[in-house]
């Protein structure tokens, strides 16, 4: 059988994003022991690496073996416990997700509903909270993928604070592409993904926790359920320098490939790169608009990385999707939930967020409506 060889693609969905050469050819260097001295010294200038991308000095940050959802289970898992109450911001499919896993690790999960393509409402947060004060945690999505929506992070972690009430943050969509602040926001623990706006291939998940996120996390009744992702665990794989204990074996290659793309985010700097997402985005948008798409979020609460438009009337949304696969190379997202077949997420995360692919994005779309005869029916709506 022959080998597997890729499709030339533009990734422009919801992720996974385009990788840069540079990181490809990071992962493909020889794979080494994981606990070779010359790894264990890679492993801790990642932390540092991380640290820069989410903006902490937190001790306790690490990368998870595994995707973003593995990130957000180590982070609900090791701070819920069984009779717990637990605030989840829901408005989208990933707030929906965290709701669930709080629910599997047997809490009580109060969900803080807001209409599919609104931000969260501060001030329902605050009432729930007013509700349930045996609430402890504060579960919510920086940058909703589901709907296109960026949630006031560092308001929502206030409040929780106000109530006494740790923080924890999916920024899965967030980090490299808009401001993350995890300490001068004070969120107690947060996890990123490694194939959005870091622009490294799926499979990793870089998470931090702050000095009250351990101490809650030391003072468990029962252990965490998940052994592989159970934070004292990893601490000790993670940051025990020379004493460093065998837990797991880390994804050797791929560790590689996320140094490498967070090495590339500090070259370019963390400003430069929110700027450079935010003006490609705009740029994105009104050529959108010329094109006769709907954008579903409103200006103030967009997220610039992730922009969802409402599939024209008379246009199949699989089909248009497939044709801009097959025929121009091109992949964008379609809705998830109750946006399924209705509006089409385009992403412009990481290395992929660029003018260039923009207009490679703009000119396909514009040649495809035009094979269904619709450039007209669109310009005039
Ligand atoms: C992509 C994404 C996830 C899940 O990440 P996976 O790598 O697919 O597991 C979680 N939350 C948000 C906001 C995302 O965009």
């Amino acid at each position: 059988m022959p080998a597997f060889v890729p499709p030339n693609r533009l990734l422009l969905g919801p992720g996974p994003s385009a990788v840069p050469a540079r990181v490809l050819q990071a992962t493909a260097q020889p794979t080494i022991g994981h606990l070779d001295p010359a790894f264990i010294g890679m492993m801790d200038e990642l932390n540092d690496l991380v640290r820069y991308a989410m903006q902490t000095e937190n001790h306790c940050t690490l990368t998870i073996s595994g995707p973003g959802s593995a990130g957000m289970e180590a982070c609900i898992g090791n701070l819920v416990e069984a009779g717990d109450t637990v605030v989840v911001c829901r408005n989208g499919v990933f707030g929906e997700r965290m709701r669930q896993l709080v629910i599997r690790a047997g809490a009580t999960a109060i969900a803080v509903d807001q209409t599919w393509g609104e931000p969260i409402d501060p001030v329902a947060l605050d009432q729930a909270l007013r509700e349930h004060p045996e609430a402890s945690l504060v579960a919510f999505v920086h940058a909703e993928t589901s709907t296109g929506v960026l949630n006031d992070a560092e308001q929502l972690a206030r409040i929780a604070d106000e109530h006494g009430c740790l923080s924890v943050m999916d920024c899965v969509a967030s980090v490299g592409g808009v401001p993350v602040r995890i300490d001068e926001w004070g969120i107690d623990a947060a996890y990123t993904g490694s194939q959005k706006c870091l622009a490294c291939p799926p499979g990793l998940a870089p998470a931090t926790f702050g000095p009250r996120a351990i101490e809650r996390i030391q003072a468990r009744k029962t252990p965490t359920a998940s052994w592989m992702f159970d934070i004292s665990e990893l601490t000790r794989y993670w940051s025990g320098g020379a004493r460093r204990n065998y837990h797991h074996t880390a994804p050797v290659n791929a560790l590689y490939g996320l140094h490498e793309a967070l090495v590339l985010l500090r070259e370019e700097g963390l400003d430069a790169s929110w700027k450079r997402h935010g003006s490609v985005s705009s740029l994105a948008c009104s050529g959108l608009a010329d094109l006769g798409l709907q954008l579903t979020v409103n200006e103030a609460h967009r997220a610039p990385q992730l922009l969802v438009v409402q599939v024209p009337h008379g246009v199949d949304d699989a089909q248009f999707r497939r044709q801009l696969l097959d025929v121009e190379g091109i992949e964008i997202g379609g809705g998830l939930g109750p946006g399924a077949g209705k509006v089409w997420r385009i992403g412009l995360m990481g290395h992929g967020a660029r003018e260039a692919n923009v207009e490679r994005l703009l000119g396909a779309m514009s040649r495809q409506f035009d094979a269904l005869g619709l450039q007209g029916i669109e310009r005039a709506s």
